[in-house]
């Protein structure tokens, strides 16, 4: 188990610590896990998929309404199926 200093008041910490034991300052771990983002966007390349999907699908079913009852919309359907498909890549990506 490492060892760290404190950033605020310099107690020998683990670098582990969620917080100081001292004074409560946010330790290493804490600090790591506050800030993820750079991770998160190499390993969830799937979010944008997603949110194309999702946004395919509502644009989908709002074209389709739109076209009224009895009116076949191959746009509308199209767009709804596609926006599942690619929803669904994302989310197993
Ligand atoms: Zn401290």
């Amino acid at each position: 188990m490492a060892m760290t200093q404190c950033e605020e008041c310099g107690n020998d910490i683990s670098d582990r610590a969620q917080s100081c034991p001292q004074c409560g300052a946010p330790g290493q771990a804490a600090q790591a896990a506050a800030k993820p983002q750079h991770r998160d966007k190499v390993g969830r390349t799937g979010g944008v998929y997603e949110a194309l999907g999702f946004v395919m699908i509502v644009g989908g079913m709002l074209t389709t309404m739109a076209a009224g009852p009895g009116i076949t919309n191959n746009v509308g359907i199209g767009a709804l199926v596609g926006g599942i498909v690619v929803f669904l890549v994302g989310r197993f990506k």
